[in-house]
């Protein structure tokens, strides 16, 4: 179950009344209830907020919602100020002594005499500091000069956090003292009139109540803020908005992990030290459009389709069917990048050395062989040199380090003779020799690697080098599921009886799914039944994001995959001019698009290379690819036909490429035989040996 049916967030305030127009700075409140999100409410002042506020709590207990309620400021001071007030630890009774004594109207309030009242409680100089207003007030300084107070600085969630503020700092920019003088006295009200139905969490276990209060802050999603503002558009409005987003659309468990934190005085606060999470929940909308339903129509008419304008079509109807995740470098081989890679730093970040050697001032030399007095110290790879080389001197500086202030050409340590404190080396080295520029390989801010690029090894080493990562936006894995369908088939490695064949597609699809960088879904055989085939269409597509099957797929009395794709109306049947290969069926099942290959073994391997693959490598996220193909002589003769490309079993030696002896469309030895595939054109050829033909090795196929 979840814990929350809605979440809504406040931005609070300190201010006076912020007008009839929505403006920053004022209050706002952001709401996303059963997954559903509103329009941020601006709230012009803090009475107007408190009515919102309660009329919300009112409304969702009403219609039994869960109501995680967050506000972004402390809910309680550091560790003390509770005894050193009230006498007692405990922070629900600072909430009763403010509220008590809190004047507060839509233009004044007297959150500044307050602070000296508590000031007053402690020895020294006070905690509370800054003075908003024009009259002093005794015990408030208006500068930080507190001391003696005995009062920590800040809460202990407080500590490690870039940009927060500390609760005693009462005014300034960012500041947030003013906010929580203000905003507790309503937290209190608000417990007192929901009495029994509002929790506040850390103090109390969400768990016992149907509202909890819990303390927010936008700084830990900030720079996802920065995008949303950088579009336009009011910052408050768009933290309550994406704060909101982020908690409803985390998954229970983290919710709960963020949830277990005990901090019974000073409070807590909520994803703190779990920023990750709060961030991979607002990336954006992951479920991509589904596909189209005509997207595997063909030209009207047309009897037999050439190969190029099958691949055409597939090209501009197939989009992305997988959505974004963020996930490690470690995980990201072969994985589909969703968004560019930009690079943190230049590569190199700073100008350095190439070589080992020396290193000076190129302008400093003269004459047919220079003398340069070598200065203490040395420059090496991750131990830069710290001060500046003088004009006229050399440093001894090592392959990778940084130059040193002073130093912009390096000559070689083998044509250097080093001797009494100095080098001598021949003229002529040129200016700059033997250096690397800073950003001379890539420039900081640069794109490196664009969306649909699916990452190689050295794809990583550049992330790396250019300080990106250690996470990247790739594509979730495409699940691929692969079924076999015949009443004479049984599996591998079983005994067949007489008529049965082995499944010899099954293999070697899911293996080649495999090897793409897919994840095979392993559908098993199907036997020529209807029913049969539909529940197992219906997991398949339960269960993956596009569907293969083999065999079946012409329009004979068996053909069940096709008459089913047909039955739902989302079919075509591929006459596509091509050998090996009989029709494909292609149609969407469940909005699943499925590739009907062909039963025979070889049409099979053929079809999923030349078609198939593609195919998936556009519904993964991956750019469009040719695989490619090399002019080598043929070792073989043949004579072709004109009307269908046709696709050879062959290998290359000894220069030539070689194809198997018998074309025969069951020969499985010669599909393992080869190493690649000859390609020969749609119209009639006559090959003799030594003619020029095109190689597609398989690894062109990857
Ligand atoms: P079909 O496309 O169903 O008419 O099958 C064409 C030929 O391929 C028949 O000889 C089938 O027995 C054979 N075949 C179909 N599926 C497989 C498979 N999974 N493994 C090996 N042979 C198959
Ligand atoms: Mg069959």
């Amino acid at each position: 179950m979840s814990l929350f049916d809605s979440f809504a967030i406040v931005d609070w305030s300190a201010g006076n009344d912020t007008g009839p127009t929505p403006r920053k700075d004022a209050i706002w409140l952001g709401l996303v209830r059963e997954g559903i999100e509103a329009a941020p409410g601006y709230l012009r002042n803090r009475a107007v907020a408190e009515t919102a506020i309660a009329d919300l709590i009112e409304q969702e207990l009403a219609a039994g919602r869960r109501l995680c309620l967050g506000f972004d400021f402390p809910f309680g001071y550091p560790q003390g100020l509770a005894e050193a007030l009230t006498g007692q630890a405990d922070p629900f009774a600072v909430w009763a002594w403010l509220a008590e004594r809190l004047e507060d109207n839509p233009s004044a309030n007297n959150r500044f005499d307050l602070a000296a009242e508590i000031n007053r409680h402690f020895p020294g100089v006070g905690p509370f500091w800054f003075n908003g207003l024009k009259r002093d007030i005794p015990d408030l300084p208006r500068k930080d000069m507190r001391a003696g107070h005995g009062m920590a600085e800040r809460r202990t969630c407080e500590v490690a956090l870039k940009g927060a503020f500390s609760c005693w700092q009462l005014g300034g920019a960012g500041a947030v003292g003013g906010q929580v003088l203000t905003g507790l006295p309503v937290l209190h009200r608000l417990r007192q009139r929901f009495a029994g139905q509002v929790a506040v969490w850390p103090f109390e276990p969400p768990e016992s109540a149907p509202v909890t209060l819990v303390e927010i802050w936008p700084g830990l999603i900030n720079s996802h803020v920065q995008q949303a503002e950088a579009s336009g558009g009011i910052r408050d409005a768009h933290q309550v908005r994406l704060l909101a987003r982020a908690l409803a659309r985390l998954p229970g468990e983290a919710l709960r992990a963020m949830l277990a934190a005990d901090a019974p005085e000073e409070g807590w606060i909520l994803g703190l030290g779990h920023e990750k999470e709060l961030e991979r929940s607002l990336l954006p909308d992951l479920k991509p459009p589904p596909l189209c339903n005509d997207c595997f129509a063909l030209p009207a008419g047309v009897a037999w389709t050439p190969v190029d304008t099958v691949l055409t079509r597939l090209k501009e109807r197939l989009h992305p069917v997988v959505g974004v995740e963020r996930a490690p470098m470690g995980e990201a081989l072969g994985r589909v990048l969703a968004a560019p890679v930009i690079a943190r730093r230049a590569n190199p970040a700073q100008a350095n050395t190439a070589v080992d050697g020396y290193g000076f001032a190129h302008a400093a030399i003269d004459g047919e062989a220079p003398v340069l007095p070598l200065i203490a110290g040395r420059a090496a790879a991750g131990a830069p040199f710290q001060g500046a080389v003088p004009h006229g001197s050399a440093i001894r500086i090592l392959t990778g380090a940084v130059l040193p202030q002073g130093v912009d050409t390096v000559v070689l340590q083998e044509d250097v003779t080093q001797g009494e404190g100095a080098i001598a080396f021949r003229a002529g080295i040129k200016a700059g020799a033997n250096t690397r520029k800073a950003g001379e390989d890539v420039e900081a801010g640069a794109q490196l690697l664009g969306p649909g690029r699916v990452l190689t090894p050295a794809d990583l080493a550049l992330v790396a080098a250019v300080g990106a990562g250690p996470e990247l936006a790739l594509h979730e894995r495409l699940r691929v599921a692969v079924l076999s369908t015949g009443d004479e088939l049984c599996e591998a490695g079983h005994p067949a009886k007489t008529g049965q064949t082995h499944d010899a597609n099954r293999p070697m699809l899911c293996a080649l799914v495999a090897q793409f960088g897919y994840l095979p879904v392993d559908m098993g055989i199907v036997p020529d039944d209807r029913a049969a085939l539909r529940d197992r269409l219906d997991e398949a597509a339960a269960r993956s994001h596009m569907i293969l099957t083999s065999g079946g797929a012409s329009s004979g009395d068996e053909d069940h995959v096709s008459a089913l794709l047909e039955d739902a109306g989302a079919m075509a049947e591929w006459r596509i001019a091509l050998k090996p290969g009989r029709p494909l069926a292609l149609g969407l099942w469940k909005g699943m698009p499925v590739f009907g290959l062909p039963g025979n073994p070889v049409a099979a391997l053929v079809c999923t290379l030349i078609f198939a693959r593609p195919a998936m490598r556009l519904l993964s996220g991956a750019a469009w690819h040719q695989p490619e193909g090399f002019m080598v002589p043929a070792a073989f003769r043949k004579s072709k036909k004109p009307g269908r490309r046709e696709y050879l079993r062959a290998r290359f030696r000894d220069g030539h490429a070689e194809v198997f002896a018998s074309e025969g469309s069951g020969r499985i030895s010669g599909l393992s035989w080869a190493e690649g595939l000859v390609e020969l054109p749609d119209g009639a050829d006559t090959i003799t040996p030594g003619d020029p033909v095109r190689y597609i090795p398989y690894a062109a196929f990857l």
